[in-house]
């Protein structure tokens, strides 16, 4: 039958009743972690003050992984949808066919025979193709755009998780930093 003793939190007050080996316990009350000390004269408990950092980091941790997961699948289901070095993912220069298609007409309706009219309709279905080819450089440009914005918006979510562990750094190593350019300045 295991014994219970009476200690109180560390960080409320409030009394918690511990097994004669129990090494750690959560305050009911303030929902401290606590570490119980035994002493040959005492029993007491300190708030883990390193567990509760720790797991912050740990979970900022997953954020950021969770966070490299969103960007990878983002970056896979582009290069899915458009696989680099294929037509279709990048846009098309149309000025060319444009150009083509204008000189085949007016060519054509300076035939007067049957090759001008076959010319004229060939100027035209080139001039059509170019504005189809219009719209979808309009497209693609449209889905990367949204692509670029949210991998960017992740990238940048990334580097503030990341920026967030070492905000105590890095106060610490600025103004060394502004001290040295200034010696460097002067010799
Ligand atoms: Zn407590």
């Amino acid at each position: 039958m295991p014994r219970l003793t009476s200690v109180r939190c560390n960080h409320c007050g409030a009394p918690l009743e511990v097994g004669k080996e129990t090494q750690f316990v959560t305050c009911g009350f303030c929902h401290s972690q606590l570490r119980v000390e035994h002493t040959e004269s005492s029993i007491f408990t300190t708030v883990i003050e390193k567990l509760s950092a720790n797991t912050e980091a740990m979970s900022r941790n997953l954020e950021v992984l969770a966070l490299q997961n969103d960007l990878e699948k983002l970056d896979r289901d582009w290069n899915l949808a458009y696989p680099p070095d294929s037509p279709g993912s990048e846009t098309t220069g149309v000025v060319g066919s444009v150009v083509a298609g204008l000189a085949a007409m007016i060519l054509g309706f300076n035939f007067p025979s049957g090759i001008g009219i076959f010319l004229v309709g060939f100027g035209l279905l080139i001039l059509v193709a170019a504005v189809l080819q219009m719209s979808r450089n309009a497209e693609f440009r449209g889905v990367r755009n949204r692509y670029f914005d949210q991998r960017q918006m992740l990238a940048r979510k990334i580097e503030r998780m990341r920026a967030g562990e070492g905000t105590g750094e890095r106060t610490r190593v600025a103004p060394k930093r502004a001290a040295d350019a200034k010696v460097g300045m002067k010799a």
